[in-house]
């Protein structure tokens, strides 16, 4: 018996997209959530990962096997609110289309794992083990929120993990990692008309990243699943006055990472090249601030297959198994687990991600509130 009917469940879409959480306001959604799982009888926890950022965790049902349903409660910036057809913050329905920022990442999946966690408790569901739902902060943005709950033990009884992230009609079981670095060099300022009285700070970093591009484009590795590693410089700052030698020059790099060249040997060919520049008189700095590891797991466990089974029940089609490129909170979330884990991402979504005029189709949403159940029902029976 569905205790939530269709209009709730796009008022409970509603009222997470109004929410506005583009990074670091994830608490007000945490708290949503808390109060709408009491009303329906499920206790909750909000955790506080950074001052005025929470973490939530909620369960259903007790002891072995616990299955982990993961969402964050972040969603990225709007970018330009002027290009919106409609308020990113006020879902409209359109056609069979639900628009707002978060209405693919990831607040549908929320809502269709909130949603499941109620009926599934409502109507007694869970015989056999525990239904635990994890959502963070900052998914966006360094994972913190993820690194938490790994670093603090909540992953280590979880037997298998689904997290409700984008995927559409397709099971994840792979993402490359991702790493964020900060490249700082320090010169002496001086006059442009005596530059030898000075250290242009600019000079060196830029040395040292043609020769990364050079180094890391010629290793050329790939992997089957997941593709290229990639390493691109993205962010460039130097320099005040046109008639001045910087004294700083700061370079941000983001490299996306796979088994055959991880964040590892990323940080160790950087470290080599950085001392290269440095003995010939630079001084440059390297700051890893974010470091996430590729995903690679098992695309025929248990869980998988029946996430394929479920998921065809719904849509009359095959449901293929596949990579994503973005990283998710798999990459903390899993730490210490082997590649037989049994994880999937698998949630409502499309190619609108981060865009403007972000949409998930409401029949989709609707079927993970539903696929969502079965799987639990199922894994847990
Ligand atoms: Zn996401």
């Amino acid at each position: 018996m569905s205790i939530i009917n269709d209009s709730q469940k796009i008022q409970i879409l509603s009222d997470l997209v109004s929410i506005n959480s583009v990074n670091g306001n994830e608490k007000e959604v945490a708290i949503y959530l808390s109060n709408l799982f009491k009303k329906y009888g499920i206790e909750s926890k909000l955790i506080e990962v950074i001052p005025g950022r929470s973490n939530l965790i909620a369960s259903i049902g007790h002891g072995k096997p616990v299955l982990g349903y993961a969402v964050h409660l972040d969603v990225v910036d709007i970018v330009d609110k002027s290009k919106w057809n409609s308020d990113p913050f006020t879902l409209t329905v359109k056609q069979g289309k639900l628009y707002g920022r978060g209405s693919v990442d990831m607040k549908s999946g929320v809502a269709a794992m909130a949603i499941s966690l109620i009926e599934l408790n409502a109507n007694n569901c869970i015989q056999n083990g525990t239904l635990e739902f994890l959502a963070t902060i900052g998914e966006e943005v360094g994972e913190p929120g993820s690194q938490y709950f790994y670093e603090n033990g909540y992953m280590d009884n979880v037997d298998a993990l689904v997290i409700g992230e984008l995927s559409g009609y397709q099971v994840v079981h792979a993402h490359k990692g991702s790493m964020d670095m900060r490249l700082t060099s320090i010169g002496k300022t001086a006059h442009s008309s005596m530059p030898e009285l000075g250290y242009n700070a600019i000079d060196p970093l830029i040395d040292l990243i043609s020769n990364a591009n050079r180094t890391f484009r010629s290793y050329n590795k790939s992997d089957a699943i997941l593709g290229s590693f990639t390493f691109n410089t993205t962010i460039f700052n130097s320099g005040t006055q046109v008639n001045s030698i910087p004294e700083n020059a700061i370079a941000e790099i983001n490299a996306r990472t796979i088994p055959e060249f991880d964040n590892l040997m990323v940080e160790d060919n950087m470290n080599t090249l950085i001392a290269k520049v440095n003995s010939m008189g630079a001084n440059i700095k390297l700051d890893t601030y974010m470091s996430l590891k590729s995903i690679n797991v098992t695309p025929s466990s248990s869980l998988a297959k029946l996430a394929q089974k479920v998921g065809k029940k719904y849509t009359g089609n095959n449901i293929p198994t596949s990579s994503i490129a973005p990283v998710t909170d798999a990459s903390n979330l899993l730490r210490g687990k082997t590649d037989n884990f049994p994880f999937i991402a698998f949630g409502p979504g499309n190619e609108t991600v981060h865009q403007i005029n972000e949409y998930v189709e409401k029949e989709m949403y609707f079927n993970f509130i539903d696929i969502y159940q079965d799987i639990a029902k199922e894994y847990l029976s």
